[in-house]
């Protein structure tokens, strides 16, 4: 494998974790090299999108351990999500056990340490039984497949450009807090549109005064203000990334920094000094630009690289999943 230069795109590894629920219940579930799914053309996820799904990364630390990092976590955000779209739960232990089944069956396609490559790991549910009147499925899938993944920054970290989008990501009180495909369903307009328009992401506001920053189509907001503080977004349609949640704790307990959490106005953005985007796939991505309608918000720290206080987040998350630094206990996960 050339681990330096791989993509992040879907190749196939030779095991995947299925279970099925059938009668009220999960069945023991197995590991099987059949990447194919038979279901009815008239299923639940096919129909109505009942679907939901995770990510997380399994990858090489510096003492040669292969690791998940928080990935109880993503169960019980995945716990979250499925109840509010009607899906049975898949139980927490079941759901770790799964993980390390799939990283220790697909081992040779973890990456080593240092390659800044990892193995991505996709669990998601979906209702598999027909359905043609509006209601939950009977029948469902819980799967995990394994995906190796390049480093996010190939050739250098660069700063990014957003829009502020006229669309919404999410509904007042709708699907905006859980890891559902139907909230990417929708922004696909939004994201092509930004593309062709020469800007890299969404800014999304909060759908009911759209005047506060709520997030992109896949990763949450840090800014940092010229006095050093932390500031993240807090809304009830934001999805709570595991990343900045991380990130957050980090700042304080590693850094000594404070850390905010409330409503964000976007007339206030101009204001910080930094801004970052938060996800599994990047850590922190920086923003060096948010184009507003024309109006061009350019933060202190450019076009050209990380701000000096999200480099530090940056350089000490990343620091505390390989084990270079120590990890608050329960973070990291072995793989054996
Ligand atoms: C998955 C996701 C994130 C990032 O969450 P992590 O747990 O940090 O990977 C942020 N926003 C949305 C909408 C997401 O789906």
């Amino acid at each position: 494998m050339d681990w330096a230069n791989l993509g992040f795109g879907y190749i196939k590894t030779p095991y995947r974790y299925v279970s099925e629920y059938k009668n009220g219940k999960w069945d023991g579930g197995i590991l099987t090299g059949d990447d194919k799914i038979v279901i009815s053309e008239c299923a639940g996820v096919l129909q109505y999108a009942q679907t939901v799904f995770e990510g997380l990364k399994a990858y090489t630390a510096k003492d040669g351990r292969i690791v998940t990092f928080r990935p109880d976590l993503n169960a019980e955000r995945m716990i979250e999500s499925a109840k509010r779209l009607e899906i049975p739960e898949f139980p927490k232990e079941r759901f770790l056990e799964a993980v390390d089944k799939v990283v220790a069956a697909n081992k040779s396609f973890v990456p080593p340490y240092g390659s800044g490559a990892s193995l991505y790991l996709r669990p998601f549910i979906f209702g598999s039984s027909a359905v043609i009147g509006v209601k939950p499925a009977k029948e469902y899938q819980f799967r995990i497949f394994a995906t190796p993944v390049g480093p996010y920054f190939k050739s250098g970290i660069k700063p990014i450009t957003l829009r502020v989008s006229d669309f919404d990501r999410a509904a007042p009180r709708g699907t905006g807090h859980v890891k559902a495909g139907l909230n990417y369903a929708m922004s696909l307009r939004a994201i092509v549109d930004a593309h062709e328009n020469g800007f890299d992401e969404n800014l999304y506001l909060d759908p009911t005064t759209r005047t506060f920053v709520e997030e992109t189509g896949g990763a949450n907001f840090i800014f940092v203000t010229k006095d050093g503080k932390i500031v993240t977004p807090k809304s009830d349609s934001i999805l709570p990334s595991i990343t900045r949640r991380s990130l957050c704790f980090a700042a304080e307990k590693y850094l000594g920094l404070t850390v905010e959490q409330r409503p964000v106005k976007l007339s206030e953005i101009e204001n910080f000094a930094e801004c970052g985007l938060c996800g599994t796939a990047a850590v922190i991505s920086p923003v060096g630009k948010i184009n507003d309608h024309g109006r061009e918000i350019l933060f202190p720290s450019g076009m050209n690289e990380m701000g000096e206080i999200t480099k530090k987040l940056y350089e000490t998350l990343t620091a505390i999943q390989t084990g270079e630094i120590q990890a608050p206990e329960g973070w990291i996960r072995e793989i054996r």
